[in-house]
């Protein structure tokens, strides 16, 4: 069992903010994601639940209990990191064993444990070998290793896939999830990659300048982000937003007239993915395209509207030039709504 709460944590350096109030419980054996761009607090919030760092303010419990002055060693989570942080002059063995060493654990049960987590890893093969004789890929998973053999109740894992290339990125983010489905361990996982975290997490915490934006599900934070920041970080193209007067039930902005929008009269932000656009005959969009990109299954079209781009999805059969006009359908049902001024979501 391992239900991890925090309490308003807190992080601050003199004046600056890292952290800002953080409140969320984390149930046992969830995978929670932490993401964000560079700077948002995600690691410091990571290095606090793992007594790395010292919280402000505010409590962290596990199961119950209030481990602020815990020591890191007494707190039963294990770390992965983006740099493995190998001990190079040991074979993989050694470095997989090494965490039972030092918690003084039965060596009876050493060899077992790590010809296990070995296994669990698919490195049994390479366990005489040295760090430096192996790829990265290997070597992080020498690292998962590590961290399954203490069999903690807590994973803590700070980008372990960024230095991975892309193939085995995603070979070894299944391969992250399945474990820990498999040891049935909490698990907290940063990342600034929204598809790592939409692939991986059961909650996603969405974090920007150290306050957190919104905490949901990979579904939930794609389809009703709280607000424009959640609705620009999630996503690829990510939403488009317009900014424009809504009026009687029509948002309006240049080359833009969409009816049927239930909402309040005044300056308003509207958003939509460019999957839920479609070309069409008559539509509430025209515009000349600026840039067409072919996907493969698809093709991007981007237009300017306001000096925003805005991107709309079209079939892949779909050809035309740079600056034939287009005109784009996107019904009131397929727009989300902000505050203009906040960006908070109003529907
Ligand atoms: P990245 O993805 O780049 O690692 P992050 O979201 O993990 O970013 P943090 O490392 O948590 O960000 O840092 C959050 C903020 O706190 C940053 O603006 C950082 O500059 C600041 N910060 C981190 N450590 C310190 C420190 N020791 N003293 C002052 N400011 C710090």
């Amino acid at each position: 069992m391992a239900e991890i709460q925090l309490r308003n944590l807190s992080k601050r350096w003199g004046d600056f903010v890292g952290v800002h109030d953080f409140d969320l419980t984390i149930a046992d054996q969830e995978f929670l994601v932490l993401l964000g761009p560079s700077g948002c607090g995600k690691t410091t919030t990571m290095r606090m639940i793992a007594g790395l760092e010292d919280a402000s303010g505010g409590d962290i419990l596990v199961d119950g209990v209030r481990v602020n002055d815990f020591d890191p060693k007494d707190r039963d989570v294990a770390m992965v990191f983006q740099s493995y942080a190998l001990y190079p002059n040991m074979d993989v063995y050694e470095n997989i064993r090494f965490p039972l060493k030092v918690r003084k654990s039965d060596p009876a049960e050493h060899d077992e444990r790590v010809r296990r987590a070995a296994e669990m890893v698919e490195l049994t093969e390479f366990l005489h070998r040295r760090p430096a004789e192996l790829s990265g890929g290997q070597r992080q998973r020498v690292a998962l290793a590590r961290a399954i053999v203490r069999r903690p109740n807590v994973f803590l894992m700070d980008e372990p896939l960024s230095n991975l290339d892309a193939k085995l990125r995603v070979s070894t983010r299944a391969q992250i999830k399945n474990l820990s489905h498999e040891l049935k361990v909490t698990t907290v996982y940063v990342t600034h990659d929204q598809i790592e975290a939409m692939t991986l997490a059961d909650r996603v915490v969405v974090m920007f300048k150290g306050v957190v934006q919104q905490v949901a599900t990979p579904t939930e934070i794609y389809d009703r982000p709280a607000n424009t920041f959640v609705a620009s970080f999630i996503g690829n193209p990510a939403m488009n937003l317009l900014e424009g007067q809504l009026k009687d039930g029509v948002f309006t902005t240049t080359d833009v007239s969409i009816p049927g929008i239930k909402g309040p009269n005044g300056p308003i932000t509207l958003g939509f993915r460019a999957e839920d656009a479609s070309l069409a005959e008559t539509g509430q969009i025209t515009a000349p395209i600026y840039s067409l990109e072919l996907l493969g299954d698809a093709t991007m079209i981007t237009v300017r509207i306001n000096g925003a781009l805005v991107s709309i999805k079209a079939d892949k059969s779909f050809r035309a030039e740079i600056g034939d006009m287009i005109t784009g359908a996107m019904p009131a049902d397929i727009c989300h709504l902000f505050d203009a001024e906040s960006g908070e979501r109003l529907d």
